[in-house]
Protein backbone atom coordinates (compact mmCIF):
# COMPACT_ATOMS: atom_id res chain seq x y z
CA UNK A 1 0.00 0.00 0.00
CA UNK A 2 1.57 3.72 -1.02
CA UNK A 3 2.55 5.59 1.76
CA UNK A 4 0.64 8.94 2.54
CA UNK A 5 3.35 11.48 3.43
CA UNK A 6 1.31 14.47 5.15
CA UNK A 7 3.01 18.37 5.68
CA UNK A 8 1.90 20.01 8.78
CA UNK A 9 1.67 24.22 9.08
CA UNK A 10 4.13 25.35 11.40
CA UNK A 11 2.36 26.76 14.65
CA UNK A 12 5.33 28.39 16.28
CA UNK A 13 6.08 31.90 16.97
CA UNK A 14 8.46 32.97 14.28
CA UNK A 15 8.85 29.83 12.40
CA UNK A 16 8.40 30.34 8.88
CA UNK A 17 9.68 27.30 7.77
CA UNK A 18 8.20 24.31 6.30
CA UNK A 19 9.13 20.81 6.14
CA UNK A 20 8.70 19.91 2.46
CA UNK A 21 8.52 22.30 -0.39
CA UNK A 22 6.92 21.78 -3.76
CA UNK A 23 10.00 20.25 -5.02
CA UNK A 24 9.75 18.03 -2.55
CA UNK A 25 6.21 16.95 -3.51
CA UNK A 26 7.73 15.78 -6.83
CA UNK A 27 10.68 14.10 -5.34
CA UNK A 28 8.37 11.99 -2.77
CA UNK A 29 6.06 11.12 -5.64
CA UNK A 30 8.84 9.86 -7.55
CA UNK A 31 9.59 7.36 -4.72
CA UNK A 32 6.31 6.51 -5.39
CA UNK A 33 4.74 8.38 -2.09
CA UNK A 34 1.82 10.34 -2.05
CA UNK A 35 1.96 13.80 -0.25
CA UNK A 36 -1.29 16.04 1.67
CA UNK A 37 -0.15 19.22 2.72
CA UNK A 38 -2.49 21.45 5.45
CA UNK A 39 -3.53 24.27 3.48
CA UNK A 40 -1.19 27.70 4.38
CA UNK A 41 1.74 25.30 5.37
CA UNK A 42 4.21 27.14 3.52
CA UNK A 43 2.83 30.23 2.83
CA UNK A 44 5.32 32.43 5.17
CA UNK A 45 8.16 30.15 3.29
CA UNK A 46 6.65 31.82 -0.14
CA UNK A 47 5.48 28.80 -1.37
CA UNK A 48 2.11 29.24 -1.90
CA UNK A 49 -0.48 26.00 -1.87
CA UNK A 50 -1.00 26.89 -5.91
CA UNK A 51 2.63 25.59 -5.82
CA UNK A 52 2.28 22.72 -4.17
CA UNK A 53 -1.13 21.35 -6.11
CA UNK A 54 0.94 22.26 -9.74
CA UNK A 55 3.37 19.89 -7.75
CA UNK A 56 0.71 17.00 -7.38
CA UNK A 57 0.38 17.62 -3.72
CA UNK A 58 -3.40 17.21 -2.12
CA UNK A 59 -4.31 20.26 -0.23
CA UNK A 60 -6.07 19.06 3.09
CA UNK A 61 -7.18 20.49 6.83
CA UNK A 62 -5.64 19.75 9.67
CA UNK A 63 -7.67 17.22 10.84
CA UNK A 64 -7.95 15.10 7.42
CA UNK A 65 -4.13 15.37 7.85
CA UNK A 66 -4.07 13.67 10.83
CA UNK A 67 -6.75 10.99 9.62
CA UNK A 68 -5.26 10.37 6.76
CA UNK A 69 -1.35 10.47 6.63
CA UNK A 70 0.55 7.66 7.37
CA UNK A 71 3.49 10.25 7.98
CA UNK A 72 3.66 13.81 9.46
CA UNK A 73 6.70 15.84 8.26
CA UNK A 74 7.52 18.79 10.66
CA UNK A 75 10.14 21.23 11.81
CA UNK A 76 8.90 20.99 15.57
CA UNK A 77 7.08 18.87 17.45
CA UNK A 78 3.37 19.78 16.72
CA UNK A 79 1.51 21.73 19.74
CA UNK A 80 -1.32 19.08 19.23
CA UNK A 81 0.77 15.86 17.97
CA UNK A 82 -1.33 14.27 20.80
CA UNK A 83 -3.99 13.56 17.75
CA UNK A 84 -1.65 11.46 16.14
CA UNK A 85 -2.60 7.68 16.35
CA UNK A 86 -0.99 4.11 17.02
CA UNK A 87 0.82 3.27 13.38
CA UNK A 88 1.71 6.78 12.08
CA UNK A 89 5.02 7.96 11.97
CA UNK A 90 6.64 11.76 12.99
CA UNK A 91 9.69 13.21 11.19
CA UNK A 92 11.16 16.02 12.89
CA UNK A 93 13.56 18.20 15.06
CA UNK A 94 11.77 16.72 17.81
CA UNK A 95 14.65 17.58 20.76
CA UNK A 96 14.26 14.49 21.97
CA UNK A 97 17.19 14.56 24.68
CA UNK A 98 15.74 18.35 25.96
CA UNK A 99 12.33 16.83 26.15
CA UNK A 100 12.14 13.13 26.45
CA UNK A 101 8.77 13.37 27.74
CA UNK A 102 7.49 14.16 24.34
CA UNK A 103 9.57 10.92 22.75
CA UNK A 104 7.72 9.00 25.85
CA UNK A 105 4.27 10.22 24.93
CA UNK A 106 4.59 9.12 21.57
CA UNK A 107 6.03 5.64 22.35
CA UNK A 108 2.65 5.09 24.27
CA UNK A 109 0.80 6.39 21.60
CA UNK A 110 2.75 3.64 19.23
CA UNK A 111 3.84 6.01 17.35
CA UNK A 112 7.02 6.02 15.15
CA UNK A 113 9.04 9.05 16.31
CA UNK A 114 11.90 9.95 14.08
CA UNK A 115 14.51 12.79 14.85
CA UNK A 116 16.70 14.26 12.75
CA UNK A 117 18.56 16.16 15.83
CA UNK A 118 20.15 12.50 16.90
CA UNK A 119 21.50 11.76 13.37
CA UNK A 120 24.89 10.41 13.51
CA UNK A 121 26.72 13.12 11.52
CA UNK A 122 30.15 11.77 10.51
CA UNK A 123 28.58 9.20 8.19
CA UNK A 124 29.01 10.06 5.27
CA UNK A 125 25.67 8.80 3.80
CA UNK A 126 24.04 10.12 6.27
CA UNK A 127 25.38 13.94 4.80
CA UNK A 128 22.32 14.35 2.49
CA UNK A 129 20.36 14.22 5.63
CA UNK A 130 21.96 16.07 7.77
CA UNK A 131 19.35 18.77 8.68
CA UNK A 132 21.35 20.46 11.79
CA UNK A 133 23.88 20.84 9.04
CA UNK A 134 21.35 22.71 6.71
CA UNK A 135 19.76 24.66 9.14
CA UNK A 136 23.07 26.02 10.86
CA UNK A 137 24.27 26.78 7.45
CA UNK A 138 21.23 29.45 7.46
CA UNK A 139 21.68 30.48 10.49
CA UNK A 140 25.60 31.63 10.22
CA UNK A 141 24.49 33.45 7.27
CA UNK A 142 21.67 35.39 8.77
CA UNK A 143 23.65 35.75 11.97
CA UNK A 144 26.22 38.41 10.00
CA UNK A 145 23.40 39.69 8.15
CA UNK A 146 21.78 40.55 11.35
CA UNK A 147 25.18 41.61 12.39
CA UNK A 148 26.14 43.95 9.94
CA UNK A 149 22.36 45.77 9.86
CA UNK A 150 22.89 46.86 13.53
CA UNK A 151 25.99 47.71 13.65
CA UNK A 152 26.86 51.44 12.71
CA UNK A 153 29.46 51.26 10.72
CA UNK A 154 30.62 49.58 7.17
CA UNK A 155 31.68 46.05 7.04
CA UNK A 156 33.88 46.46 3.85
CA UNK A 157 37.27 49.05 3.94
CA UNK A 158 35.40 51.90 1.59
CA UNK A 159 37.61 54.71 -0.33
CA UNK A 160 35.73 57.41 -1.05
CA UNK A 161 36.46 61.27 -2.04
CA UNK A 162 35.63 61.69 1.97
CA UNK A 163 38.46 59.41 2.72
CA UNK A 164 38.59 56.13 3.42
CA UNK A 165 37.03 53.89 5.90
CA UNK A 166 38.46 51.11 7.45
CA UNK A 167 36.74 47.64 7.34
CA UNK A 168 34.98 45.90 10.49
CA UNK A 169 36.67 43.44 12.48
CA UNK A 170 34.96 40.64 13.17
CA UNK A 171 35.39 38.01 15.67
CA UNK A 172 33.86 34.37 15.44
CA UNK A 173 33.95 32.17 18.28
CA UNK A 174 33.15 28.51 17.46
CA UNK A 175 33.59 27.19 13.93
CA UNK A 176 32.07 24.74 13.34
CA UNK A 177 28.72 24.82 10.63
CA UNK A 178 27.82 27.85 11.31
CA UNK A 179 30.77 29.45 12.50
CA UNK A 180 32.14 28.61 9.33
CA UNK A 181 29.41 30.33 7.68
CA UNK A 182 29.55 32.94 9.51
CA UNK A 183 33.13 33.35 8.53
CA UNK A 184 32.65 33.23 4.72
CA UNK A 185 29.87 35.61 4.95
CA UNK A 186 31.50 38.37 6.66
CA UNK A 187 34.43 37.76 4.61
CA UNK A 188 32.29 38.56 1.61
CA UNK A 189 31.27 41.47 3.24
CA UNK A 190 34.67 42.27 3.55
CA UNK A 191 35.35 42.43 7.00
CA UNK A 192 38.30 41.36 8.53
CA UNK A 193 37.74 37.68 10.13
CA UNK A 194 39.60 36.44 13.04
CA UNK A 195 38.14 33.33 14.49
CA UNK A 196 38.48 30.50 17.26
CA UNK A 197 37.60 26.91 18.15
CA UNK A 198 38.64 24.44 20.17
CA UNK A 199 38.93 21.50 18.30
CA UNK A 200 41.99 20.67 16.50
CA UNK A 201 39.94 19.95 12.88
CA UNK A 202 38.20 23.50 12.99
CA UNK A 203 41.12 25.35 13.56
CA UNK A 204 42.74 24.12 10.49
CA UNK A 205 39.36 25.06 8.77
CA UNK A 206 39.32 28.23 9.77
CA UNK A 207 42.97 28.39 8.30
CA UNK A 208 41.64 27.36 5.15
CA UNK A 209 38.70 30.70 4.92
CA UNK A 210 41.16 32.48 4.86
CA UNK A 211 40.22 34.16 8.42
CA UNK A 212 42.72 34.54 10.85
CA UNK A 213 43.30 31.85 13.86
CA UNK A 214 43.21 33.49 17.44
CA UNK A 215 45.54 30.69 18.94
CA UNK A 216 44.38 29.91 22.65
CA UNK A 217 45.43 26.93 24.60
CA UNK A 218 45.69 23.35 23.45
CA UNK A 219 43.42 21.63 20.93
CA UNK A 220 41.06 19.06 22.69
CA UNK A 221 40.55 15.97 21.04
CA UNK A 222 37.37 14.53 19.31
CA UNK A 223 38.07 11.13 19.17
CA UNK A 224 35.74 9.91 21.42
CA UNK A 225 32.76 12.08 21.06
CA UNK A 226 32.12 11.34 17.39
CA UNK A 227 33.37 14.65 16.61
CA UNK A 228 31.59 17.31 19.00
CA UNK A 229 33.95 19.44 21.69
CA UNK A 230 33.73 17.64 24.63
CA UNK A 231 32.61 20.25 27.11
CA UNK A 232 35.11 21.69 29.02
CA UNK A 233 36.23 21.55 33.13
CA UNK A 234 35.84 24.44 35.32
CA UNK A 235 39.43 25.32 35.43
CA UNK A 236 39.38 25.35 31.39
CA UNK A 237 36.68 27.41 30.97
CA UNK A 238 37.81 30.04 33.46
CA UNK A 239 41.10 30.32 31.94
CA UNK A 240 39.10 30.69 28.24
CA UNK A 241 36.38 33.13 29.69
CA UNK A 242 39.33 35.39 30.85
CA UNK A 243 41.21 35.03 27.98
CA UNK A 244 38.17 35.98 25.63
CA UNK A 245 37.01 38.82 28.05
CA UNK A 246 40.10 40.38 27.33
CA UNK A 247 40.47 39.64 23.18
CA UNK A 248 36.98 40.72 22.79
CA UNK A 249 37.53 44.65 23.32
CA UNK A 250 39.54 44.44 20.16
CA UNK A 251 36.69 43.93 18.02
CA UNK A 252 33.69 45.85 16.52
CA UNK A 253 31.50 42.54 15.96
CA UNK A 254 31.54 39.18 17.83
CA UNK A 255 29.60 36.37 16.76
CA UNK A 256 29.40 33.16 18.85
CA UNK A 257 28.43 29.67 17.75
CA UNK A 258 30.30 27.52 20.09
CA UNK A 259 27.88 24.26 21.49
CA UNK A 260 28.73 21.34 23.38
CA UNK A 261 26.33 17.86 22.57
CA UNK A 262 23.17 17.91 24.65
CA UNK A 263 24.20 20.60 27.47
CA UNK A 264 24.58 23.89 28.24
CA UNK A 265 26.89 25.95 26.08
CA UNK A 266 29.90 27.17 27.01
CA UNK A 267 30.16 30.79 28.79
CA UNK A 268 32.19 32.72 26.63
CA UNK A 269 32.09 36.46 27.49
CA UNK A 270 31.15 37.61 30.61
CA UNK A 271 30.66 41.43 32.01
CA UNK A 272 34.31 42.15 31.61
CA UNK A 273 34.00 41.45 28.29
CA UNK A 274 31.22 43.25 26.74
CA UNK A 275 32.19 45.84 29.30
CA UNK A 276 35.57 46.51 27.56
CA UNK A 277 34.16 46.90 24.08
CA UNK A 278 33.60 50.01 21.93
CA UNK A 279 30.53 51.75 21.82
CA UNK A 280 28.45 50.72 18.90
CA UNK A 281 30.27 47.04 19.32
CA UNK A 282 27.17 44.40 18.44
CA UNK A 283 27.42 40.43 19.53
CA UNK A 284 25.08 38.38 18.03
CA UNK A 285 24.98 34.72 20.44
CA UNK A 286 23.99 32.27 17.88
CA UNK A 287 24.16 29.33 21.02
CA UNK A 288 21.64 31.38 23.27
CA UNK A 289 19.25 29.05 24.55
CA UNK A 290 17.17 28.09 27.16
CA UNK A 291 19.87 26.65 28.99
CA UNK A 292 21.99 29.76 28.08
CA UNK A 293 24.44 30.92 26.01
CA UNK A 294 27.88 31.98 25.19
CA UNK A 295 27.67 35.12 26.39
CA UNK A 296 26.57 36.50 29.79
CA UNK A 297 22.72 37.76 29.48
CA UNK A 298 22.22 36.58 26.09
CA UNK A 299 18.78 35.79 26.46
CA UNK A 300 17.18 33.92 22.78
CA UNK A 301 15.19 36.41 20.56
CA UNK A 302 16.06 39.85 23.05
CA UNK A 303 18.00 42.23 22.36
CA UNK A 304 19.54 43.91 25.01
CA UNK A 305 22.07 47.28 24.83
CA UNK A 306 24.77 47.51 27.37
CA UNK A 307 25.01 50.36 29.65
CA UNK A 308 28.70 51.00 27.57
CA UNK A 309 26.59 50.69 24.05
CA UNK A 310 27.23 47.63 23.05
CA UNK A 311 24.38 45.47 21.38
CA UNK A 312 23.99 42.20 22.80
CA UNK A 313 21.50 39.97 20.38
CA UNK A 314 20.33 36.49 21.36
CA UNK A 315 19.72 34.79 18.37
CA UNK A 316 16.92 31.99 19.06
CA UNK A 317 15.91 30.70 15.94
CA UNK A 318 17.84 32.47 12.97
CA UNK A 319 17.14 29.89 10.63
CA UNK A 320 13.88 31.03 10.66
CA UNK A 321 14.41 34.42 9.38
CA UNK A 322 15.25 32.86 6.18
CA UNK A 323 12.08 30.54 5.20
CA UNK A 324 12.53 29.77 1.59
CA UNK A 325 16.21 29.05 1.93
CA UNK A 326 16.39 26.92 5.38
CA UNK A 327 13.18 25.16 3.79
CA UNK A 328 14.28 24.22 0.28
CA UNK A 329 17.48 23.03 2.52
CA UNK A 330 15.41 20.96 4.76
CA UNK A 331 12.88 19.63 2.49
CA UNK A 332 15.94 18.19 0.48
CA UNK A 333 17.05 16.87 3.65
CA UNK A 334 13.56 15.31 4.01
CA UNK A 335 13.56 14.10 0.82
CA UNK A 336 16.55 11.91 1.19
CA UNK A 337 15.93 10.62 4.70
CA UNK A 338 12.46 9.30 3.11
CA UNK A 339 14.49 7.84 0.33
CA UNK A 340 16.04 5.96 2.77
CA UNK A 341 13.30 4.90 4.97
CA UNK A 342 10.93 3.73 2.21
CA UNK A 343 11.36 0.73 -0.16
CA UNK A 344 8.71 0.79 -3.41
CA UNK A 345 6.67 3.73 -1.87
CA UNK A 346 6.39 2.16 1.53
CA UNK A 347 7.68 2.86 4.75
CA UNK A 348 9.93 0.22 6.41
CA UNK A 349 12.05 0.90 9.39
CA UNK A 350 15.19 -1.43 10.09
CA UNK A 351 16.46 -0.93 13.57
CA UNK A 352 19.70 -3.02 12.10
CA UNK A 353 20.72 0.23 9.93
CA UNK A 354 23.14 2.47 11.31
CA UNK A 355 21.28 5.56 10.20
CA UNK A 356 17.84 4.85 11.03
CA UNK A 357 19.02 3.12 14.70
CA UNK A 358 20.24 6.53 15.28
CA UNK A 359 17.15 8.82 14.42
CA UNK A 360 14.14 6.17 15.65
CA UNK A 361 13.80 7.44 19.12
CA UNK A 362 10.30 5.26 19.54
CA UNK A 363 8.93 2.78 17.72
CA UNK A 364 6.33 -0.39 18.94
CA UNK A 365 5.65 0.97 21.59
CA UNK A 366 8.81 1.18 23.11
CA UNK A 367 11.10 4.37 23.49
CA UNK A 368 14.17 2.52 22.19
CA UNK A 369 16.98 5.30 21.42
CA UNK A 370 19.16 4.34 24.31
CA UNK A 371 20.33 8.03 25.02
CA UNK A 372 16.61 9.09 25.31
CA UNK A 373 15.53 6.28 27.69
CA UNK A 374 18.94 7.49 29.38
CA UNK A 375 17.55 11.55 29.41
CA UNK A 376 14.08 10.07 30.81
CA UNK A 377 15.19 7.84 33.48
CA UNK A 378 17.36 11.33 34.51
CA UNK A 379 13.99 13.53 34.20
CA UNK A 380 12.16 10.85 35.97
CA UNK A 381 14.66 10.65 38.60
CA UNK A 382 14.18 14.70 39.13
CA UNK A 383 10.36 14.29 39.89
P1 LIG B 1 28.26 22.51 17.26
O1 LIG B 1 27.08 23.31 16.84
O2 LIG B 1 28.09 21.38 18.19
O3 LIG B 1 29.33 23.52 17.91
C1 LIG B 1 29.77 24.64 17.18
C2 LIG B 1 31.26 24.78 17.35
O4 LIG B 1 31.54 25.21 18.67
C3 LIG B 1 32.05 23.51 17.14
O5 LIG B 1 32.99 23.69 16.11
C4 LIG B 1 32.72 23.28 18.48
O6 LIG B 1 34.02 22.71 18.37
C5 LIG B 1 32.79 24.67 19.02
N1 LIG B 1 33.01 24.76 20.47
C6 LIG B 1 32.50 24.00 21.46
N2 LIG B 1 32.96 24.41 22.66
C7 LIG B 1 33.78 25.46 22.42
C8 LIG B 1 34.55 26.31 23.24
N3 LIG B 1 34.58 26.15 24.55
N4 LIG B 1 35.28 27.27 22.63
C9 LIG B 1 35.26 27.45 21.29
N5 LIG B 1 34.55 26.67 20.46
C10 LIG B 1 33.81 25.68 21.01
O7 LIG B 1 29.08 22.03 16.00
P2 LIG B 1 28.54 21.62 14.58
O8 LIG B 1 28.74 22.75 13.68
O9 LIG B 1 27.18 21.05 14.68
O10 LIG B 1 29.56 20.48 14.24
C11 LIG B 1 29.78 19.47 15.21
C12 LIG B 1 30.64 18.37 14.68
O11 LIG B 1 29.95 17.66 13.68
C13 LIG B 1 31.92 18.86 14.06
O12 LIG B 1 32.94 17.92 14.34
C14 LIG B 1 31.63 18.83 12.61
O13 LIG B 1 32.79 18.68 11.82
C15 LIG B 1 30.81 17.59 12.57
N6 LIG B 1 30.03 17.54 11.38
C16 LIG B 1 30.30 16.53 10.56
C17 LIG B 1 29.62 16.45 9.41
C18 LIG B 1 29.94 15.35 8.49
O14 LIG B 1 30.84 14.60 8.73
N7 LIG B 1 29.19 15.24 7.46
C19 LIG B 1 28.65 17.37 9.08
C20 LIG B 1 28.39 18.40 9.96
C21 LIG B 1 29.09 18.47 11.13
Amino acid sequence: MTTTVGVVCEGGEGERRVALTPDGVSRLQRLGLAVLVEAGAGTSAWFPDTAYAAAGARLVSRDDLYLEADVVLCVHPPSDASRLHEGQTLIGLLQPLYDPGFAAAMAEAKVTAVSLDLLPRTLSRAQSMDVLTSQANVAGYKAVLVAANTFGGYFPMLMTAAGTTRPAQVFVIGAGVAGLQAIATARRLGAVVTAYDVRDAARADIVSTGAALLEFGSPVSTAETGGYARPLNTAELDALRQAMDTVVTRFDVVITTAQVAGGRPPLMIGHRGLSGMKPGSVVVDLAAGPLGGNVETSTPDAVTVTGNGVTVIGAGNLAAQVPTAASTAYSRNMTALLDHLTRGGELAIDLADEVQAGIVVAHAGEIIHPQVRAALAGTQERV
